[in-house]
């Protein structure tokens, strides 16, 4: 239960701008997220770290001398979006390269992935190391594909002590990969969170039953047993990750006992009692362990076990001292307090359209209008639809996203912005808050039609179909989903094609489009029968079986709501 909160929908704003004025010392806010705000004598590379918000202390409180130099931080859940990670690295940067690292979650990989590209293009030497340690999330042959949980802690930790000491980005590189090899978790929760305004926790476990191998967004577990005692619950904890001992693992072992957020410090504490105890029998040195919070999951009742098998570099790294607002390890050096100038986030001016091309837009606007209404109708079913296999923040993000867009969009319409450009600033906006996924996905669609529809020229209905084919191969080539897997692109490429073809067959536009919505519906029933493969949910694709893909409903919802627009009589198509 979240109890102190203003209005949700500006939670994690308000939460990131609270955070920033008590950890002054450590941190300054920057458009996505926060960077330091002190600087050591000598430039370092910049470790830059980020995601959803509703996990501190990360990410936020690891920014500080001997960790992280900046952190991307996203809406709760949910992603930061490529527009914010950029902005954060490029205020994180010492000329001497940027590591991206954060835990390996679909929305997570695509938008660091966009950053990364634009930051290379702009001549950045951009590295990511993924934290993978979640050893429940996929088995250990494909490794690379695991979520990543409180080892993230470990990766950031050995990552920052380098950067510290002076290293360049390819031993940074170099010791991050190695600490995320070393590195393995395994949770456990006892009751789902809640996020703020939300009436429901995501998810539950039975009242004396708990939850084997959860992810820290409250995605189910993977099993459910009763109960155990403290002991036993360690005993469970060591021996399965001693199982996953990586490869050249020694004999020196760190242990993060890590609590979600509803388990007491003292708790913790009894459970450390047995894996410290545990650890010794089986011959391992227990090295610098940590019990805390490090990576929570809202007020979810849960925790976890991490351990990395340093080798002697890995322990140096370790051991460094680091000073961040929520980790402090010895005496670590006091750098100088530095102002880091920010550009503003939406500098350029609006360029106006051709009257045609305005005429155009105002068709957009209103589009966008029923949108934004048919999603807040639709956004608590959405979020059910995703709870099931997935995060459960579908709705969420999708209301914060379309929201965003349409002010965004009407902004521009208002300054005589043309079509293309309405859907230009309409597509940022709406990954900038919406984050996630489903955000950088619809930014993408949003963003390669505005580009087709230009500002010039009132466009035909064959321009509007060529669009959309061109959408949907920007949301293929960006997300690499193809159809089958489970995802919105099982919705889009019918769509696309139908209207295509019924443009093609000389219908016009609005009953073209009406086609094209119904061959999305039924596209999207359809995926009810299909296991997820890909993005978050694909840690449990069977459990999604029988619940349609929440991404193809709300995509086949909005065509719909499109055509209830395109069909309004005094709009000439
Ligand atoms: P997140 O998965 O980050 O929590 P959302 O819950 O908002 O984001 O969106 C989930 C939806 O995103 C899924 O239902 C699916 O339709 C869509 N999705 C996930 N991965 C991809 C992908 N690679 N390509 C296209 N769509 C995707
Ligand atoms: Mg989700």
């Amino acid at each position: 239960m979240t109890r102190l909160f203003n209005d949700p929908a500006v939670f994690a704003d308000e939460m990131i701008e609270g955070f920033a004025a008590a950890a002054a010392a450590w941190v300054q806010p920057v458009p996505g997220g926060v960077v330091r705000s002190t600087r050591a004598a000598t430039p370092s590379v910049a470790v830059v770290i980020g995601g959803g918000s509703g996990h501190y202390p990360a990410f936020g409180g690891l920014v500080g001398s001997g960790l992280a130099h900046g952190a991307a931080m996203g809406n709760l859940f949910a992603s930061p979006s490529a527009q914010q990670v950029h902005s954060v690295a490029k205020a994180a940067d010492q000329g001497r390269g940027i590591l991206l690292a954060y835990g390996n979650y679909a929305g997570d990989v695509l938008n660091f992935d966009e950053a990364e590209a634009r930051l290379t293009a702009e001549g950045h030497d951009v590295r990511t190391v993924v934290v993978t340690d979640d050893i429940w999330s996929a088995p250990s042959e494909r490794r690379h594909q695991r979520r990543g949980i409180a080892g993230d802690l470990a990766v950031f930790k050995i990552a920052g002590a380098a950067a510290e000491a002076g290293y360049d980005l390819d031993e940074v590189e170099r010791v991050a990969t190695l600490a995320n090899e070393r590195t393995r978790s395994f949770g456990v929760a006892f009751s789902g969170c809640t996020l703020p305004g939300a009436s429901a926790p995501l998810f539950t476990v039975p009242q004396g039953k708990m939850a084997v191998g959860l992810g820290i967004h409250g995605e189910p577990g993977i099993d459910e047993i009763p109960v155990p005692t403290a002991d036993e619950l360690a005993a469970m904890f060591v021996a399965r990750l001693l199982e996953e001992t990586p490869e050249g693992a020694g004999t020196r072992v760190v242990p993060l006992l890590n609590g979600l957020g509803g388990v007491k410090y003292e708790e913790l504490f009894v459970v450390y009692r047995a894996v410290n105890r545990l650890l010794a029998e089986r011959g391992l040195h227990v090295l610098e362990p940590e019990v805390g919070e490090l990576c929570t999951s809202f007020d979810m009742a849960g925790c976890s076990l991490t351990l990395l098998w340093p080798d002697v570099e890995l322990e140096r790294l370790w051991t460094a001292p680091a000073d961040a607002p929520a980790y402090r390890k010895g005496i670590a050096p006091q750098h100088e307090r530095v102002i880091v100038p920010t550009h503003a986030a939406d500098p350029d001016a609006i360029p106006v359209g051709s009257p045609e091309s305005q005429r155009t837009a105002a068709i957009v606007g209103a589009a966008l209008d029923a949108m934004a209404e048919a999603i807040d109708a639709a956004a608590d079913e959405l979020g059910r639809l995703d709870s099931v296999a997935g995060d459960g923040d579908h709705g969420i993000g999708m209301r914060r996203g379309v929201n965003a867009g349409r002010d965004a969009a009407r902004a521009a319409i208002a300054a005589g912005a043309g079509a293309g450009t309405a859907l230009t600033r309409c597509a940022d906006a709406w990954s900038a808050r919406a984050g996630g996924t489903s955000g950088a996905i619809w930014a993408a669609m949003l963003r390669e039609l505005g580009g087709s529809l230009g500002d010039d020229t009132a466009p035909t209905r064959t321009d509007v179909a060529a669009g959309c084919s061109r959408a949907r191969d920007a949301v293929m080539a960006f997300g690499k989903a193809r159809v089958g897997d489970k995802t919105m692109v099982d919705a889009i490429v019918p769509f696309a094609e139908t209207l295509n073809a019924a443009v093609a067959d000389g219908r016009p536009l609005a009953d073209a489009w009406s086609h094209a919505a119904r061959a999305a519906q039924t596209a999207a029933d359809r995926t009810a029968d299909l296991a997820a493969s890909l993005g978050r949910a694909r840690s449990h694709g069977e459990r999604s079986i029988g619940t349609p893909d929440p991404g193809a409903i709300s995509f086949a919802l909005l065509t719909r709501t499109v055509h209830t627009v395109l069909a309004e009589p005094q709009e000439e198509q």
